[in-house]
């Protein structure tokens, strides 16, 4: 078989790419049992609202295809970012609603939206614009986005009762209007901001009876005034925490993709000898460096500090030097036996992709959403 989409399916059903089967052992193992749970979390913490479930950017990762099939048939809606991305779920047959969550950037945007049969947000008043001047053989069901706060998509609480006369004039866009906003605290270190946006949006919409829309992962497990018709969960569909200080695990969430690797070579080298580029890190003490198969090239942050935790054989042991494009180096001297084709856990089980983002400076989404094609994602049922 030849290589087209860089994902190995040893599970399940086939993709639309294709495989080689030379054997990579560094890949991301995509827990399909783990996101139906995390989505049970959902259910259970927002019983009375429909789900959108958000896939863009790759399934945050994952793999579209294949979380947006486990998802489908659990979910009222999947959510992505582009045309590209819903054309590629239309491709595989997925015929449920996709919502478009940016709107279209181009009048002929509205066109493939309306062939692809999407659910259209209109976060600007110019892409209403665009819609009354093309002509659709379908109409779209458009969400119209509110900005109660973010001041980046959205329009403004004054403009909204002339924007849903003039939609409602429309003959691109049908009559069931969704209301929808979006908070700008990803966290809650500042549920006051969120709570300001969230009255907001509700006096805004108040005499409307609109179906409405505004919970994202943090607002889902934080805000219950919040859930209204429909939540829209990304992050915490995927086993991460959308919060600094709360794990994952403490929010009853169990992580999708595992980061697996190997140990490649094992060496001891002398009390202040230093390892990797810039030889940023020097031993203090006689040590035996791992060399493991998995650099910022397969998704491991090169920015990960001396002292980010690995998982050698099951056991934590700390960083030790840059991260490389194609490989790591660890300090396990504190491990036994450790030996070439020992496994390697960068993130998943027993290590959350949060811990390694914090370390990192950054945020697990990140990390995620840039884990690259060459890594293989294995689907495991
Ligand atoms: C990505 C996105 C979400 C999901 O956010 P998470 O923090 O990943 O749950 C919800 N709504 C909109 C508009 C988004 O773009």
């Amino acid at each position: 078989m030849s290589v087209t989409c860089g994902c190995r399916h040893r599970n399940s059903s086939p993709c639309t790419g294709t495989t080689t089967d030379v054997p990579r052992r560094t890949f991301a193992r995509i827990n399909i049992r783990h996101l139906q749970h995390n989505l049970q979390r959902v259910r259970d913490v927002a019983p009375a609202s429909r789900i959108m479930a958000c896939v863009k950017a790759n399934g945050y990762g994952h793999g579209l295809l294949a979380v947006a099939r486990a998802l489908q048939p659990l979910v009222d809606g999947l959510a992505v970012a582009t045309l590209e991305e819903a054309q590629a779920l239309r491709d595989a047959g997925l015929s449920g609603r996709v919502l478009l969550l940016e709107g279209v950037h181009a009048e002929d945007d509205w066109k493939t939206a309306s062939r692809l049969g999407l659910d259209v947000a209109i976060t600007d008043s110019v892409q209403l614009e665009w819609l009354r001047a093309v002509a659709l053989e379908t109409p779209v069901q458009c969400w119209l986005k509110l900005d109660t706060g973010m001041h980046r998509l959205g329009v403004m609480p004054g403009e909204l009762a002339g924007i849903l006369e003039t939609l409602h004039e429309t003959a691109g866009a049908t009559a069931n209007v969704t209301l929808m906003t979006h908070f700008a605290s990803a966290d809650n270190e500042n549920p006051a901001a969120a709570t300001a946006q969230l009255a907001r949006f509700l006096s805004c919409s108040e005499a409307l009876a609109l179906p409405l829309s505004s919970a994202n992962s943090a607002a889902i497990l934080s805000l219950p005034d919040s859930h209204l018709d429909w939540v829209r969960p990304g992050y915490m569909l995927y086993g991460g925490s959308p919060f600094a200080h709360v794990s994952a695990a403490d929010c009853g969430l169990l992580p999708v993709m595992d980061f697996h690797s190997q140990v490649i070579s094992v060496r001891d080298v002398a009390a202040g000898e230093r390892v990797g580029y810039g030889g940023r890190w020097t031993a203090t003490r006689p040590t035996r460096i791992a060399t493991v198969a998995a650099g910022y090239g397969d998704g491991y942050p090169r920015h990960a500090p001396d002292g980010t935790p690995v998982l050698v054989s099951g056991k934590a042991a700390p960083l030790a030097g840059t991260v490389s494009m194609d490989m790591l180096t660890v300090d396990v001297t504190d491990l036994e036996h450790c030996r070439p084709g020992d496994p390697v856990i960068l993130w998943g089980e027993g290590l959350p992709v949060d811990t390694i983002a914090h370390a990192a400076q950054t945020i697990g989404y990140e990390l995620l959403a840039a884990m690259p094609a060459r890594t293989p994602r294995e689907i495991s049922h």
